[in-house]
This record gives C-alpha cells, structure tokens and sequence, in this order.
C-alpha cells in the first residue's frame, strides 16, 4: 500500500490494553484485532495511505532471534500460488484466500463499473473514485494479512529450500483484466514476504521461470498436456493415468525442479 504519511512513536509513548491503543494527544484507539506477538513493544508507526486511511504497526521484540538454521538433509517445499486458493504446497496442504476476499473483489468490480460510467471529473466521479479505492485498500488488507499468516507458517516448516514460480512481469503489465492483474499482485505480494522471511532464516528460494509449465506436466511421468484449461481442478495424466489434484501437481513439479537445483 502507497503511504504518504507516517509517525513514529517509541513505547514509552503509547499503552496497549487487548484491543485498543493509547497515543499521544488523541487517546485510546480501537485496534481492529489484537496483538498476536508476546513481547517487548519497540515502537509503534501509524501511516495514511493514499486514500487516507490510518493503519498501525507495532514493532514487537519476541525474544527469538532470526538465527539461520542448519537445514541439511531436510525437505524441499515446493509451492503452487494459485488463482483459486492463496498456494498450495507439494505435500497437498492447501491454504485458501480469506472468505471476505471474493465478496470484495465481486463489489470492486461493480464499483468499478459504476466509475466508468461517471462524468469524468464531476464531483460524482471524485466521490465514486473514493469508493473504489476504500476497497482496493480492503482487499489489499485482507491479501496481506493472509500472506504474512501463511509464509510465516511455511518458513517455520523444517524445509531446506523452498521452489517457487517466478512472476512474470511483461505479462502482469500487459494484461489489463481485473482478475489477472488481482491475481498477479497478489503473486507479487506473496512471494516478496515469503523471500524476505526465508532469506532472514537462511532457506534459499528456487524460483523457477513460468515458461516450464508446471500445471500442464505430470508429476508422476513428466508427461506434458497441450491443453488444460483453468476449470480442470483435477489433473489427470493421459499416459500413467495419475489422477491428483491440479495445484498438488504442479507444488510437486516446482519442488522437484528446486530439488535438482540444489543438488546441483
Ligand atoms: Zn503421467
């Protein structure tokens, strides 16, 4: 999210009572949830973004260093970030967008519509604009909220390295659909907090360019299909008959690439 604005204010400064902060000269301030992270407070930052709303970020000392960890011998992760769930790991777990997402990007969209068929510029305009971005901002909340709960879980995981696709920029700036753009920004995001995390803990990120076609080929035989369209949830493997879940397959494809690149 693009801020504008920010203060920051040490711990002294500010008390903490569950799920509402105190600051400086404007008082107690209801936290929409609370603090997950027991632990020193260091400092705490408020921003306003572009469409001017205020957030917080409390900066916790929890105590546990981010030490690199001896990771030898341990399992390669690979990870499918999809359009229908958040990402899926080669292993099968799934970890799925936030339910408010859908209902969000569905009213995005109609929002949006509604702004195109404005004045441009008139005062309605201005006033629709501003709706629109109250929910940008919304889903861009709900996004990074999910992202940092589910690569924090990832990098936890005993994993000596984990294999990813990379995004591909040309096509994010070229495609103008909504759906894909959400998506592709949503890819972004998730890998950015997943490669700072695994850097700070020492797990080296495999990322493995999109022109391997990770869903189209078979984990089991490294079959490739012509076709499979984006409704095919399942992948059924027209020469070994492997039948497996679309996402699965493709985490298992990226893992095994990542795994002969680190034993190269
Ligand atoms: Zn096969």
């Amino acid at each position: 999210m693009e801020t504008n604005l920010t203060f920051q204010y040490d711990r002294q400064a500010v008390r903490i009572d569950r799920k509402r902060i105190k600051l400086p000269k404007i008082g107690w301030v209801k936290m929409f949830q609370e603090l997950r992270f027991e632990g020193k407070i260091l400092r705490v930052t408020l921003s306003k973004t572009e469409t001017h709303r205020w957030f917080g970020s409390i900066t916790v000392d929890t105590g546990t260093p981010n030490v690199p960890r001896d990771t030898r011998g341990l399992p390669v992760v690979g990870i499918d970030v999809g359009i229908n769930s958040l990402a899926t790991l080669d292993t099968g777990k799934h970890y799925d967008n936030p339910r408010p997402l859908k209902h969000y990007e569905r009213k995005l969209a109609r929002e949006q519509r509604k702004l195109s068929r404005k004045k441009f510029l008139s005062n309605n305009w201005y006033k629709q604009k501003e709706k629109v971005a109250k929910i940008h901002d919304k889903i861009a909340c709900i996004r990074n909220d999910a992202h940092h709960q589910a690569t924090t879980e990832i990098v936890n995981m005993e994993t000596s390295a984990i294999g990813i696709e990379t995004l591909k920029v040309t096509n994010m700036l070229k495609n103008r659909k909504l759906a894909k753009a959400l998506s592709d920004s949503a890819l972004g995001g998730f890998l950015s907090k997943l490669k700072s995390k695994a850097e700070a803990l020492g797990i080296p990120i495999i990322e493995v360019p999109q022109f391997f076609a990770s869903s189209k080929t078979c984990s089991s035989c490294g079959y490739v299909k012509d076709e499979l369209s984006l409704s095919e949830r399942t992948y059924h493997c027209d020469w070994c008959d492997t039948k497996i879940d679309r996402d699965q397959n493709a985490a298992i494809n990226l893992k095994n690439l990542a795994v002969g690149y680190t034993e190269s």
